[in-house]
């Protein structure tokens, strides 16, 4: 047992802050005894706040015409081999109507960067859903626009907004984005959404090509003084069509250290246990959940389109990942103790 590693774990649970050196060790000295230390804290702290009650979002991939060329992604501008498409106003409702015939309470409208979903079309489609389901939470993922484009989707209705930071350190930040991307413009719109009023999510993959544990930290520090309601992290994994297709995936056991701590840092946070950590590992959703994540965002875009959203290779699509199969969800939820329940799923402030 690492006594000075306990302690900061400790430390990290009573005030929710370490400095970044702190993080940096708390990082480099991770061990089976720590991941489980911390995993039993992480539990304690979300079951203090949500029990065990697991929140369920309808993730709706509008669509994978990308205008960015992020080096990691299987949507990129430059895949040619990317079959794109684009769901219709009336698809997208169409999974809203399933979705909420399956229990789901929020839907996630996630994409890539199309022209096509300008401010006025999504808003258009925001306050279509709001006035069918008055009583369930939309969520946007559709990438960066202006301060002025993301007052008006939240004025149309949107609740949340998930933009990944990515990284939280500058130079790594362009090594894994081409030059016109900039992450200045990636963090003002951070602070534009919170500021706005949106519940508002941050986060990035563990294992993306250049990370380093000081990077790591600097993304702790980050999400520690950011705050916000909602935290994406998952493991980075390859695509073949990328400039990073042979670059080794991000591990489980260090996507599940940075959940317990992430949990530490902000107990009532919304977090969820990734598509990305289920691909990895078969029982990944589970123990994402056991590491202190609170959100499962299952799939609920036409079978038809689901294997085009392909983010990473061997993407789940199928089996628990989709709506279809939430009773089968459900059922391993149960078996480890948690809860599937049926709720919009608003941060407990
Ligand atoms: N365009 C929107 C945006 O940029 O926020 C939303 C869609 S984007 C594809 C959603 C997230 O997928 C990104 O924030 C990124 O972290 C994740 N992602 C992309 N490629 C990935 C990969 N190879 N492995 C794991 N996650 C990946």
């Amino acid at each position: 047992m690492n006594h000075e590693v306990n302690t900061l774990i400790d430390r990290l649970e009573q005030s929710g802050s370490l400095d970044i050196s702190e993080y940096e060790y708390l990082l480099s000295k991770r061990s089976g005894e720590a991941l489980e230390y911390v995993a039993k804290k992480a539990v304690i702290a979300r079951k203090k706040v949500y029990g065990n009650t697991i929140y369920i979002r309808g993730l709706i991939e509008v669509g994978n015409i990308c205008r960015n060329d992020c080096m990691y992604c299987g949507i990129r501008r430059s895949n040619s081999n990317c079959d794109r498409y684009r769901l219709t106003k009336e698809q997208i409702l169409e999974c809203c109507h399933e979705g909420y015939e399956h229990g789901f309470r929020t839907f996630v409208m996630q994409g890539g960067e199309d022209g096509a979903f300008s401010a006025g079309r999504v808003c258009e489609i925001v306050s279509e859903i709001k006035k069918l389901y008055p009583d369930c939470a939309v969520t946007l993922s559709l990438g960066e626009y202006k301060r002025a484009e993301y007052k008006a989707m939240f004025n149309a209705g949107a609740d949340r907004y998930l933009l990944r930071h990515e990284t939280a350190d500058k130079q790594h930040y362009e090594k894994l984005h081409p030059s016109e991307m900039s992450f200045e413009n990636r963090m003002r719109c951070l602070y534009d959404l919170k500021d706005i009023g949106f519940q508002t999510g941050c986060g990035f993959m563990v294992g993306s090509p250049y990370q380093t544990l000081g990077t790591l930290a600097k993304d702790l520090k980050f999400i520690e003084e950011f705050s916000p309601q909602m935290c994406g992290i998952g493991p980075f994994i390859p695509h073949r069509d990328t400039p990073f297709g042979n670059m080794a995936a991000g591990t489980l056991e260090l996507t599940l250290y940075l959940l317990s701590i992430v949990r530490l840092i902000k107990p009532t946070l919304l977090l969820p246990s990734t598509t990305a950590l289920g691909t990895l590992n078969e029982t990944g959703r589970e123990r994402g959940i056991l590491a202190g994540a609170n959100v499962i965002m299952p799939n609920l875009s036409p079978l038809s389109v689901r294997k085009k959203y392909e983010l990473y290779n061997n993407k789940l699509c199928s089996g628990a990942e989709t709506a279809e199969y939430l009773n089968e969800l459900r059922a391993r939820m149960e078996r480890i103790g948690y809860e599937i329940v049926i709720a919009r799923g608003d941060i407990k402030e």
